[in-house]
């Protein structure tokens, strides 16, 4: 009953976040929907923080 209203459930765009580095705010990270789902790592390309939030 609850089944998607969208009729397309493949957006890249739709679940990404971009936020600041955490620890040095430099860097912008960028993760989609899929890598959150996942617990994918990132790792800050400016100091090198490494987390899932
Ligand atoms: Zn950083």
């Amino acid at each position: 009953m609850t089944q998607s209203t969208l009729g397309n459930t493949t957006t890249n765009d739709a679940g990404s976040v971009h936020f600041p580095c955490p620890k040095c705010g430099k860097a912008t990270v960028v993760r989609t929907r899929n890598e959150r789902e996942i617990v994918s790592r990132y790792t800050c390309g400016s100091c090198g923080f490494m987390g899932p939030n």
